[in-house]
């Protein structure tokens, strides 16, 4: 039996256990502590661009707390990119708010800026109210058209939550995704580009920012001998022995990145050109995507077999992968939801497959996933 192929499992890189045995020597097995710290100010330097890390429990609770910090209520309308994984829009909905669903352009798969301005004239025009905030997102690591965005969102004076979960290690025209908006989301969950066994961090552009964020992530407690609160908090903080693990997995940020791109270039060189299949690829120069995901698209009718066909063959020969996100507009829990569409992330949602990108594979794992490939489209084909 052949060894399955995952579609992006973490790799440790040797430094982890140190962190998390010198936490345990001084005794710091708690929320907070000097890994936190360290963790943050890795972040900090790597991301640059002067900015405020905060680390908590996952991208989630970071996204949570994003759209806390940026004003958002029950009743608010909050925008958010259709084409993503659930994480983006579920807290909007934590806070009592309502999404509305904005569809994404065929070059980086993420928020299409003219839909966006679309929506956010409708929404006023409907409900006589500015949405409060607005959720891209990178996905699969490409960077999106934030320039474009955030034009957008500063002529209507809104806000921007930048879900960079899956693209530390991407920029755009050189600056750090996660930098680009008025505040960043990463996730350090066990399949993103590294990991903390499970985590997230806010991105913030102020210190003042980052300590209300760090009140919230710990219960809202005030400023006194005894426990005082006087708004609701939550327990969002990352540990020390979670940020003692991404300390380590520092070591090896950069070397995941490369590798990650790496398989993706050797994907382009052997899958272009084959009828009906399309490496997803980044519109320019600009746009540098960590290629969390390598991402593949079919053309039926070209390639004479579907998403669908592919995926059960690579499953049969031990290799994962996935269909790209359902987009959150055509998931039954956001049934109702206001959404801009122009059927783009549909397209992608049925014409799409993830494959394996992890920096565990060797050589020869990407290889047997192209060998695989190329030979059901021999057969389908007949070359
Ligand atoms: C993983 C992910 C999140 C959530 O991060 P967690 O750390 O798993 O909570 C949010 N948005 C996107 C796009 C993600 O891929």
């Amino acid at each position: 039996m052949k060894e399955r192929i995952w579609l992006s499992l973490a790799r440790m890189g040797g430094h982890e256990q140190a962190f998390v045995q010198e936490a345990f020597d001084t005794n710091w097995v708690v929320p907070l502590g000097p890994n936190v710290d360290g963790f943050e100010k890795d972040l900090e330097s790597f991301l640059g661009e002067d900015r405020q890390v905060v680390a908590l429990s996952s991208g989630t609770a970071a996204l949570h707390l994003g759209l806390l910090l940026l004003g958002v209520e029950a009743g608010d309308e909050v925008i958010c990119q259709s084409f993503t994984f659930a994480a983006s829009a579920n807290p909007i909905s934590y806070l009592g708010a309502k999404p509305v669903f904005v569809d994404s352009e065929a070059d980086t798969w993420n928020m299409d800026p003219a839909l966006l301005e679309a929506a956010i004239c409708d929404r006023k025009a409907k409900t006589g109210k500015y949405p409060k905030a607005i959720i891209p997102v990178h996905l699969y690591g490409m960077p999106t058209q934030m320039e474009e965005i955030m034009e957008v969102a500063s002529r209507y004076n809104i806000p921007v939550l930048e879900d960079a979960a899956e693209a530390l290690g991407s920029t755009l025209n050189g600056q750090a995704c996660g930098t680009l908006g008025d505040l960043g989301v990463l996730s350090f969950n066990g399949n993103k580009m590294i990991t903390t066994s499970g985590g997230g961090a806010l991105i913030c552009r102020t210190k003042a920012q980052a300590e209300k964020a760090k009140f919230y992530a710990t219960q809202a407690r005030d400023q006194a001998a005894h426990y005082e609160h006087s708004q609701i908090g939550y327990n969002y903080r990352m540990s020390n022995i979670c940020a003692g693990v991404g300390r380590g997995q520092m070591f090896i940020l950069k070397d995941n990145i490369a590798r990650r791109q790496a398989i993706h270039k050797q994907y382009q060189q052997w899958l272009t050109g084959i009828p009906g299949l399309q490496v997803m690829d980044r519109p320019s120069e600009a746009f540098d995507s960590n290629f969390w995901l390598s991402c593949l698209t079919i053309d039926p009718e070209q390639a004479g077999f579907s998403r669908e066909d592919l995926r059960l063959v690579l499953d049969a020969q031990q290799i994962e992968s996935r269909p790209l996100w359902k987009p959150m507009h055509l998931q039954p829990v956001f049934a109702g939801a206001p959404v801009y569409e122009r059927g783009v992330s549909e397209q992608l949602f049925e014409l799409g497959l993830c494959l394996p990108s992890g920096p565990v594979l060797t050589d020869a794992d990407v290889e047997r996933v192209v060998k695989t490939i190329l030979e059901f489209c021999a057969v389908h084909q007949g070359v």
